[in-house]
């Protein structure tokens, strides 16, 4: 393929992914965005065979179907509550895919083997050592910090905060390590020294994510994605494909973004949660005190209620994902409207384990769009709610946030459930949230819980409603 052909296809591919990312901003348009961001990939793949002298394409082309399968297989068998760890892993990927080009980048430049770097002035080889080892380290970062963050998400290792002695300062001893011996490597090109900046930064990368609390992993595995951006534009300045500099540039900021967004939504400093900062030093996890008694109901009771009610808002969280209620629940929500219920569902913007998770089951269930609203459009309407349905929800709904300046997840604002008439709270036992913090919600007066799958829950209240 000649040079011009190869732009041209570069720039499609990349005006693809940019319609990709304008289609997945919506709910309505996220399919189309996903169609988009296939198609750029699929030219921006054949675009780089067809114009590249590679050797070894036998290879390529094996291990390329080879991962196409192993993709298609994960993500056929993925459940919809594992998804989080499959983005998290995936994150990962890409950081591991930086460091694998960064490591045969330089080995091309220590054995003088690379076509490029034959033609390179001292001072272009040093730039291009300094993209590899910016690279390599970032990329390791986000290679070990989404390993941990799978592994939290996927409930193998503890969601609380885990610190090194002297945390931050033995976190900061730890990548001024890596910058270390990165700088050894672009000044002498000793390949010893990018294998221990590697080392150093991998290290980095589990203790970063591990000193990050279980209310914060939403920020986590956005900053993830963001360094995993970051990594491929290194990448792209390594290889000089513009294409990579552009899409890793893309997925880097619009990562940077969403973290924000999540940190804004939470109303966590950006900085003290990326340092592992809140969580470890804002109070003690109180998992088992004594809150007082509960109050339990049974789907007979439930069914009253919302008969006996004109407004209901419903909030949703990670337990829904779970018993997969989506649908008996839009079941229960045509029913109620049926009866002249006005019904709502009320969406935190960190509930479950993934940006737009909740909308996503939502609608996939086909709740319509115009009854989904977000946290801060319907928060001050609860003191106007006969009755809330907690389906699954715990941290998202947790008043010790509000009123508990010692809580670990004391700032994060919630849904302000308990001001309604009743609460209702669907989960199987008084276990903790993801951020393991008691809920003093369910100990309220006007708070009941109705135990078991949300799932058979709700199906039980539709047989009398
Ligand atoms: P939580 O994780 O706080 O609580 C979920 C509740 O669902 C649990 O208390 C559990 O109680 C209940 N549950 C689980 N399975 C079922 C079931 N089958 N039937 C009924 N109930 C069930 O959920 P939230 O959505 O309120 O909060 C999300 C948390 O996850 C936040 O801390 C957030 O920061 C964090 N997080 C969010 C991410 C995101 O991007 N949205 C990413 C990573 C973390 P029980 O076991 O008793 O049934």
């Amino acid at each position: 393929m000649s040079e011009g052909l190869l732009v041209s296809a570069y720039l499609l591919a990349a005006m693809k992914f940019v319609m990709s990312l304008a289609g997945l901003s919506r709910q309505e348009s996220a399919r189309n965005g996903s169609f988009y961001g296939m198609l750029g990939m699929t030219v921006a793949i054949v675009a780089t065979i067809a114009h590249a002298s590679i050797a070894g394409m036998n290879w390529v082309t094996m291990l390329m179907i080879l991962g196409s399968g192993i993709g298609l297989y994960l993500a056929k068998k993925v459940e919809m509550t594992e998804m989080p760890q499959l983005v998290a892993i995936l994150n990962g990927f890409g950081g591991l895919a930086a460091v694998l080009i960064g490591f045969s980048s330089a080995i091309e430049v220590i054995t003088g083997t690379g076509l490029a770097t034959a033609v390179m002035s001292t001072a272009e080889v040093m730039i291009h050592d300094a993209q590899i080892g910016f690279g390599v380290m970032v990329g390791t970062v986000t290679f070990s910090g989404s390993i941990i963050a799978c592994l939290k998400l996927h409930g193998r290792i503890t969601s609380s905060p885990v610190s090194l002695p002297g945390g931050h300062w033995t976190n900061l001893a730890i990548i001024g390590g890596a910058v270390l011996m990165a700088i050894v490597f672009v000044q002498q090109q000793n390949m010893m020294a990018l294998l221990l900046m590697t080392a150093f930064a991998f290290v980095f990368g589990i203790t970063l994510v591990m000193g990050i609390g279980g209310a914060d992993m939403p920020v986590v595995v956005s900053m993830l994605n963001a360094y995993s951006g970051i990594a491929a534009a290194a990448t792209g300045f390594m290889l000089g494909n513009n294409l990579l500099i552009i899409t890793g540039a893309m997925v880097g900021s619009s990562g940077a973004i969403l973290s924000y967004l999540m940190c804004a939504a939470m109303n966590r400093s950006f900085i003290s949660v990326i340092l592992g900062g809140f969580g470890t030093e804002g109070g003690t996890i109180v998992a088992t005190e004594d809150q007082g008694e509960h109050t339990e109901s049974s789907a007979e009771d439930v069914a009253d209620m919302l008969k006996n009610a004109s407004s209901v808002i419903i909030t949703p969280g990670y337990g829904m994902a779970v018993a997969q209620a989506q649908h008996p629940l839009q079941e229960l929500v045509n029913k109620l409207r049926e009866k002249n219920v006005k019904v709502r569902f009320g969406i935190h913007p960190v509930a479950g384990r993934l940006p737009g998770h909740m909308n996503v089951l939502l609608a996939e269930a086909k709740v319509p769009y115009d009854i989904v609203e977000e946290m801060d459009e319907l928060n001050d309407d609860f003191t106007d709610t006969d009755v809330v349905l907690v389906i699954g929800a715990n941290d998202t709904v947790n008043p010790a946030a509000m009123n508990d300046p010692n809580s670990p997840i004391a700032g994060m604002p919630v849904l302000k459930v308990w001001e309604s008439g009743q609460v209702v709270i669907f989960k199987r036992s008084m276990a903790t949230g993801y951020a393991g913090v008691q809920n003093p919600l369910f100990f309220k007066e006007n708070s009941s819980m109705l135990f078991g799958d949300a799932k058979k829950s709700v199906l039980d209240i539709l047989n009398f409603v």
